[in-house]
C-alpha cells in the first residue's frame, strides 16, 4: 500500500479534467491514501475530488501559479506525508513541475506515461517512445516515484465519497504567472479534448480552416489542432500544433486533414485511439498509421463528412 500526492493543476481558479484523471490513476494503482494539492486558490469541489479518488485535498493559497514556489509545495508536503509517490497530469505545466519537484526530492521521474502498475518493488510505468513506435517500462529506484501522467489514459475513480479539505501554506515563488491570454474561440485544449479535428499544410491555406470547424461542430467536445507547418505559415496558433515540439495528444477521435504523417507529428498523436486519416496522396505515410483512411481532396471530403455527422 502506497500512499500517494497529486498535485493538481488549476486554471481559472478550477482544477483541470486530467488532473482528475492523475487523481483516479493514484487511487487505482496505490491502495494507500490519495491526497490532492492544490498550490494555488482554487474552487474545490470536494465532492468532485472525493469521487475522482481523493481522501484528502490540500489547498496552498498562493494568489498565482508559481513554478519554482508550486514545486516547493509539493515537495514540502510530499515529505511531511511521507509519501511513496507524487503524480501530476502529463500537461505543459505539469511537465515542468514534475522535474522540478523530482530534483527537491531527490529522486528520479517518468514522464508522460500511459499506464501505471503497482508491483513487489514499487510502481512500473509505462511510456511511449520513439513517436509511439515502441513503448517502455520504467521503475523509479529512488525514494520517491514522481511521474507524470498522459490525458486520456486513466480515469477519475468514480466512487461515491467527498474528500476532506484543508489549507496549507504556499512556498513563495522568485517568478509568478501574471496573466494568461486563453486562445481557442472557447474550444477545448488541444492536449485535453476526447475529439480532435486536426489539418496540415494540405489544407491550403488559414481560410480553409473553416471546413475542420465545420466537422468540429458537428462532434460535441472537439478541439482543433494543427501541424507545425501550419503553425509556421501563421494560420494557426502554436498552442494548437500537435507533435515533438508541440502538445501530445491522446482522443478517443483524432482526424488528420491534410498532414503527411511526419515521424515529429506522429509523436503528438500516435497514441490516438481511431485514427481518421484524410490525404490525397495514397502513399502519405499517415495512412500506415490510422485505423481509416481516406483517398481525397479536403475540400471535397471535409464538407461531406461533416454533413454525414451532423445527420447522425
Ligand atoms: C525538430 C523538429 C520538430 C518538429 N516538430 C513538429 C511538431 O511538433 N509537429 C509537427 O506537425 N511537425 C513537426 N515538425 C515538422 C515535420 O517534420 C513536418 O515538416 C510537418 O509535420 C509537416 O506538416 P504537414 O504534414 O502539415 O505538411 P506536409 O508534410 O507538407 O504534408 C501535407 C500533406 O497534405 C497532403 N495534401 C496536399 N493537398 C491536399 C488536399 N487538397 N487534400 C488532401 N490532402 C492534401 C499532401 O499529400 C501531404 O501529405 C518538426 C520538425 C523538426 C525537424
Amino acid at each position: 500500500m502506497t500512499d500517494i500526492l497529486v498535485v493538481l493543476e488549476v486554471r481559472d481558479g478550477r482544477v483541470r479534467p486530467a488532473s482528475l484523471e492523475a487523481v483516479g490513476a493514484a487511487a487505482a494503482a496505490g491502495g494507500g491514501r490519495v491526497t490532492a494539492l492544490a498550490t494555488e486558490k482554487a474552487e474545490i469541489d470536494a465532492a468532485a475530488l472525493g469521487a475522482a479518488g481523493a481522501d484528502q485535498v490540500l489547498v496552498a493559497g498562493a494568489e498565482a501559479h508559481s513554478a519554482d514556489g508550486a514545486a516547493a509545495t509539493a515537495a514540502r508536503v510530499a515529505r511531511e506525508l511521507g509519501v511513496g509517490a507524487v503524480f501530476l497530469a502529463a500537461t505543459i505545466r505539469g511537465r515542468d513541475l514534475c522535474g522540478r519537484i523530482a530534483a527537491l526530492l531527490e529522486t528520479g521521474f517518468a514522464a508522460d506515461c500511459t499506464a501505471v502498475e503497482a508491483g513487489d518493488e514499487g510502481f512500473v510505468f509505462t511510456r511511449p517512445v520513439f513517436a509511439g513506435k515502441a513503448l517502455i517500462r520504467v521503475r523509479v529506484t529512488g525514494p520517491v516515484a514522481v511521474a507524470s501522467l498522459r490525458a486520456n489514459h486513466f480515469s477519475p475513480a468514480g466512487r461515491e465519497a467527498t474528500a476532506e479539505v484543508e489549507e496549507v501554506a504556499a512556498e513563495e515563488g522568485k517568478a509568478q504567472v501574471t496573466a494568461v491570454a486563453a486562445v481557442g474561440g472557447g474550444r477545448p485544449d488541444v492536449a485535453e479534448a476526447s475529439r480532435v479535428v486536426s489539418g496540415g499544410r494540405g489544407m491550403g491555406g488559414a481560410e480553409a480552416w473553416t471546413l475542420l470547424e465545420a466537422v468540429a461542430d458537428a462532434l460535441p467536445g472537439a478541439a482543433l489542432g494543427a501541424s507545425r507547418a501550419v503553425v509556421d505559415a501563421g494560420w494557426r496558433p502554436h498552442s494548437e500544433q500537435v507533435g515533438q515540439t508541440g502538445k501530445t495528444v491522446s482522443p478517443e477521435l483524432y482526424i488528420a486533414a491534410g498532414i503527411s504523417g511526419a515521424i515529429q507529428h506522429l509523436a503528438g498523436m500516435s497514441s490516438s485511439k481511431v485514427i481518421v486519416a484524410i490525404n490525397k496522396d495514397p502513399e502519405a505515410p499517415i495512412f500506415q498509421h490510422a485505423t481509416y483512411g481516406i483517398v481525397g481532396d479536403v475540400a471535397e471530403v471535409l464538407p461531406a463528412l461533416a454533413e454525414a455527422l451532423r445527420g447522425a
